[in-house]
């Protein structure tokens, strides 16, 4: 097992803190870390991909999982498969794809663990039929306090603190997940433009529910008429009889261990800035921001169906576009994600209009819609709207700005995400999660001295 000093962050970049950096490469190495924890406690890491301070553990030690990576073999009568915690979506896919199966739960990034997409219960763009990423664990191995591993099944209280966890309850190391019957590795895609934030919301109603994936596009630069307007995108997976144009060379599945669909690339300045350092200042100020996003607007098509996408170049939008960092500058990105219930679409409106009214240079900005509520105690996705984004942190008086959004959300009896959060109050959570109490209830039984910490269950209080 390797061991290092290291200043760590989220995907954000901000906020760095040290911790002693365990890599255990065996279930018995991580729990000798657990069990030898200082009293500074621990935390398990991923990919590090949670935007905010979820996977840092100032002081303390911090687990990275990403050493246990073993995929077992598909159960093709169950449809499952049992991999470890630290394998990445990514790989999984790369192995599951060509023999037809898929996770029903996929990111817009591929590049995070198993693990770190339980225990933020991750919704996809699928939420209304699928639920977030835990709906579809039958099981997983839990590393406890204790020292102990057991085995959590769905529907017990541990299984529902674990899902969404944050890491809180122990460290998962392994999972069985339920995998979803695919005949091709193409997507059947429909594109539509949309005028303004009313036209998105009435077309992603109007159709939303008849294909499973759908998410949109929302140009948060536009301002008067167009404010909100954007560019819906919803999918399914298409049928072996729909081949695209160029069908004699287009395979079904991607062969096993081979580039398999390229994510398609959202512009011409996402191609110029990949691989860039970080820009003192950062790259994009409200000009070339407004700029991009009058191209990307101009450039869709105002409608179109049956488009044939590879399946992660549609679900893995993420990786297409450019690290955060060169958009955004050395002081790194807050991502900020809210969602709102059906019948609140005011104050979806309303924090629309403010940012844009603030000339931010947001570019990426995706609007989904979730179905029922999940069971994890701290679940972020609930029945409605959530909206995405991406801000430099550096913008002044972008802390001031963003609480006061969160008062709004709370108010509408909406929520912000835990799992990408770096500067929410902890009295603004403790409002937005009612089931906190009862978290913190359970982590007080399960783990009495405070084993599993980590600087966001810090400074929130969770
Ligand atoms: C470009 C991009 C796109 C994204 N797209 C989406 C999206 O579409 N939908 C969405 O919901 N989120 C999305 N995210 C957010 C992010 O992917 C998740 O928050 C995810 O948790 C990150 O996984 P990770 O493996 O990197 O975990 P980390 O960031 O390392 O950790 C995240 C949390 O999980 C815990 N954790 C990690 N591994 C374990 C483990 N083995 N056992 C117990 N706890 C563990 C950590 O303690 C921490 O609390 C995106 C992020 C990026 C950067």
């Amino acid at each position: 097992m390797s061991v290092d000093t290291v200043s760590l962050t989220g995907w954000g970049r901000t906020a760095p803190t040290t911790a002693v950096r365990f890599r255990p490469r065996t279930y018995e190495e991580a729990a000798a870390v657990v069990r030898g924890r200082g009293p500074r406690g621990v935390i398990a890491r991923g990919l590090g991909r949670s935007p905010g301070d979820a996977a840092q553990n100032a002081g303390g030690s911090v687990l990275d999982l990403t050493g246990l990576a073993r995929i077992g073999g598909v159960d093709p009568a169950a449809g499952v498969v049992r991999c470890d915690a630290g394998v990445s979506l990514e790989r999984l896919l790369r192995v599951l794809l060509p023999q037809g199966w898929l996770p029903p739960v996929v990111p817009a990034t591929g590049r995070l663990t198993v693990g770190g997409a339980i225990a933020s219960d991750l919704p996809g763009l699928d939420h209304r039929r699928s639920g977030s990423f835990a709906r579809q664990v039958s099981a997983l191995e839990l590393l406890t306090a204790d020292g102990e591993v057991r085995t959590v099944l769905p529907g017990t209280a541990l299984f529902d603190a674990t899902a969404g966890g944050l890491g809180l309850t122990g460290v998962i190391l392994g999972a069985t997940l339920r995998l979803r019957r695919v005949t091709t590795g193409l997507m059947s895609v429909s594109t539509e433009r949309a005028g303004d934030l009313d036209e998105v919301l009435a077309r992603f109603t109007a159709g939303g529910d008849g294909l499973p994936y759908a998410s949109a596009w929302i140009d948060l630069m536009a301002r008067g008429r167009a404010t909100g307007r954007g560019i819906l995108t919803r999918g399914e997976h298409a049928p072996p009889h729909v081949r695209p144009a160029h069908a004699g060379r287009t395979r079904r599945f991607p062969r096993s261990g081979t580039p398999w669909g390229r994510p398609s690339s959202p512009g011409l300045l996402s191609g110029l800035l990949s691989g860039l350092p970080p820009l003192p200042d950062g790259l994009l100020g409200p000009g070339p921001a407004a700029l991009y996003n009058e191209v990307r607007y101009r450039g869709a098509p105002r409608a179109r169906a049956g488009e044939l996408r590879p399946v992660t170049a549609f679900l893995h939008t993420a990786d297409a576009f450019p690290e955060a960092n060169p958009l955004y500058g050395r002081g790194g990105t807050v991502r900020y994600r809210f969602t709102v219930g059906d019948g609140q679409e005011e104050t979806l409106h309303r924090a629309v209009r403010r940012i844009a009214a603030r000339r931010s240079p947001a570019v990426r900005a995706v609007l989904e819609r979730f179905g029922a509520a999940d069971p994890g105690l701290l679940s972020f996705a609930a029945p409605g709207w959530s909206l995405a984004l991406d801000l430099p942190a550096a913008l002044p008086g972008l802390a001031r700005f963003l609480d006061g959004v969160d008062e709004e959300v709370a108010a509408a009896g909406g929520r912000v995400c835990l799992a990408k959060d770096s500067r929410m109050r902890p009295e603004t959570a403790a409002a937005m999660y009612p089931r906190l109490a009862e978290f913190r209830e359970l982590r007080a039984r399960l783990d009495p001295t405070g084993a599993f910490r980590s600087d966001l269950s810090r400074r929130l209080g969770l």
